[in-house]
């Protein structure tokens, strides 16, 4: 990838960037942190230069194989979220696609550890990583709806595809006192915060109802 691609031109400009963030602020986000990140992140070169143009509007936009990169407001909702009660050193995300969302929380966190059932999803989230010059996400061929149990515990974890309830696995890697970002539901789905305040209990908040891609099990390679 040209430098020129980096840096953005005509509609992947910083301009255009600048615009998004300004309406994500009108709908809401206020976490200045988050809405720096947005703005500095090339969300062009997360998807198919065919769609590049359209990089910038708040819509999901398709990947391929049947799933979609996350609209940009979803991701700056889920972030400052996630982000609410304070920093994070260690997080897992489950469902890299086109790795937008992971890049945006590496710049937030110490350390991003990244799962996807996918495996070519996952190689072109690498490559763009390496463009990009992040170095603090660790990415795995995994279902993540067993989590990841190598590294866990984890301070947060996200997830970017819904499953009907909630895996007990996720419950069990989340640090005391980490937090959850997770939509649960079928066709629609109820965006949840939930806290671990000890061994046995956690406490949720319904954020607000949201449309995910279902979490399935089994890998593709
Ligand atoms: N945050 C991503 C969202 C991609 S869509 C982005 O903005 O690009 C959700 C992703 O979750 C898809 O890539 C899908 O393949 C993946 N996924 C679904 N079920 C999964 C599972 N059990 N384990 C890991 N990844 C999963």
């Amino acid at each position: 990838m040209s430098d020129l691609t980096l840096q953005g031109i005509g509609m992947t400009s910083q301009r255009t960037r600048d615009r998004l963030v300004a309406r994500l602020q009108q709908q809401g986000i206020s976490n200045e942190a988050v809405l720096d990140v947005i703005g500095a992140t090339p969300r062009h070169i997360f998807v198919d230069e065919a769609l590049a143009h359209k990089a910038y509007e708040d819509t999901a936009l398709p990947i391929g194989f049947n799933q979609t990169i996350s609209q940009p407001y979803i991701v700056a909702k889920m972030t400052e979220e996630l982000l609410a009660s304070g920093p994070l050193e260690k997080v897992l995300e489950v469902g890299t696609g086109s790795g937008y969302q992971t890049a945006v929380l590496s710049l937030l966190v110490e350390r991003v550890y990244s799962v996807e059932r996918i495996k070519p999803l996952q190689q072109k989230a690498s490559t763009r990583f390496k463009q990009l010059g992040l170095r603090n996400i660790t990415l795995q061929h995994t279902d993540g709806g067993m989590g990841l149990t190598s590294h866990a515990p984890y301070d947060g974890i996200i997830v970017t595809a819904a499953p009907d309830a909630v895996p007990a696995e996720l419950y069990a890697q989340l640090a005391i006192g980490g937090v959850m970002i997770i939509p649960v539901g079928g066709e629609q789905q109820e965006l949840l915060r939930i806290t671990r305040i000890d061994e046995s209990r956690y406490d949720e908040v319904r954020i607000e109802t949201v449309k995910f891609v279902p979490l399935l099990s089994g890998t593709i390679s």
